[in-house]
């Protein structure tokens, strides 16, 4: 069984499916790995190093996609790569399956097996191939660096010949996995952290990283199917902002995180209560690229507004490239070892992991949520 691990073509993706050392593990099971030229190449991660862990090397980028049996991506596929693909064949990648169901579609007519990472159960025995996880820790972290280099501003507390420097007052919004980690990186800079979500059962996380909890105490059931958040209501929305305006106005950093699975992100900070913010102060808007959670938000770009910065990232993860592309070339090859038995495929669709992932197979969308989403995508 041919594995093929291909070059991202997207210019702000520089992470790489499989890292070398993994690689070396895979071709100890039996498995044949093949690298497109230059794959690893933004990570720091080299033909040669591919090549002394025992992977072939393939310059040929046409027959590379028309015959791999199961192509290892990290970025969503493009359309013309969807095209590449041998009819048949695998595909595993983070496929935004819920945001392009088109492209799902496409898939299923070329009857293309696709796994998308995103759709990995969120259960104890998945954890080790949990990449929305392992990406969104790394995200977390960078978000609350990148809003530290902007601040105007230390961190810490500092008691100086010259004066006492009060501590930064951070407040993270959506205490998920990139919250939990904003938290966690923020309280070790040295700030005072705030926190706050509609799920309430992340209050003890929260409390336990040593951040205050925001209460907002909202009149109707917040939580979804498999522990993901709801998208609430408009008035309960209304409410949250309320309840949050002399929160965020007495921030020196908000990082925003809040999401809802296949949903555009919801405003939590509007013009208004970023006009209430002290200039200089920071945003880092995680969701920038879902629609953001603030209004002032510009997907990829740093904005001005009224002296405060909004940053709008749209791939934290892929700017700490090494560790990223480490930590999710394990969460790979954790469910390439649930697909294959003795260097041959095997895929169990009672197996509840490889059931939730795969999203087509055999001609067919497998996933009830992708198949909504392309009702509503085509207008039926
Ligand atoms: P996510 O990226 O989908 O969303 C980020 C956070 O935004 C979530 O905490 C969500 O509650 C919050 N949010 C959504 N709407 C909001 C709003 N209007 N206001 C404020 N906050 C809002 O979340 P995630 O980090 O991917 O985690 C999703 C779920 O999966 C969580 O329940 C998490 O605990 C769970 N999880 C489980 C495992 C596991 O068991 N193996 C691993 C990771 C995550």
């Amino acid at each position: 069984m041919r594995i093929a691990v291909a070059k991202e073509t997207l210019v702000d993706e520089s992470r790489v499916a499989l890292v070398p050392d993994v690689v070396a593990k895979l071709v100890k099971q039996g498995l044949e790995v093949e690298v497109e030229t230059g794959a690893g190449e933004k990570s720091f991660f080299f033909d040669k190093a591919y090549e002394e862990a025992g992977a072939k090397i393939i310059s040929d980028n046409d027959s590379f996609w028309r015959e791999t049996d199961v192509l290892l991506k990290i970025g969503v596929l493009q359309d013309s790569e969807v095209e590449k693909l041998k009819e048949g064949g695998i595909v595993i990648t983070f496929l935004n399956p819920l945001g392009n169901p088109t492209i799902v579609q496409r898939l299923a007519e070329r009857k293309i097996t696709a796994f998308s990472m995103e759709m990995i159960p969120r259960t104890s025995r998945a954890q080790v191939m949990d990449a929305l996880s392992s990406q969104a820790n790394i995200g977390g972290y960078k978000a609350v660096l990148l809003a530290s280099a902007a601040l105007p501003k230390f961190f810490p507390m500092l008691t100086t010949a010259a004066g006492t420097i009060k501590p930064a007052k951070v407040l993270v919004m959506g205490a998920g996995v990139a919250g939990l980690q904003a938290i966690a990186t923020a309280r070790r800079l040295g700030a005072i952290v705030e926190a706050f979500d509609i799920r309430p059962e992340v209050k003890e996380q929260v409390q336990s990283l040593g951040a205050k909890f925001v209460d907002v105490t909202l009149k109707e059931s917040t939580v979804a199917e498999g522990g993901y958040a709801k998208e609430i209501s408009e008035q309960a929305k209304q409410h949250t902002r309320e309840v949050l305006t002399q929160h965020v106005a007495a921030s020196d950093i908000v990082i925003t995180t809040a999401q809802v699975p296949g949903k555009k992100a919801p405003l939590l900070v509007t013009k208004e209560m970023v006009d209430q913010m002290k200039p200089g102060s920071v945003i880092v808007d995680m969701a920038a690229i879902q629609g953001g959670n603030c209004e002032c938000t510009e997907a990829g770009k740093d904005v001005e507004w009224n002296g405060v910065t909004i940053i709008g990232p749209v791939n934290l993860p892929g700017t700490m490239q090494v560790h990223a592309s480490e930590l999710y070339a394990k969460n790979i090859s954790a469910l390439l070892k649930l697909m294959v038995k003795d260097g041959e495929l095997n895929l169990n669709f009672e197996d509840d992991i490889i059931s939730g992932a795969c999203v087509t197979h055999d001609g067919e969308i497998r996933n009830q949520r992708v198949k909504d989403a392309l009702a509503v995508a085509v207008g039926s």
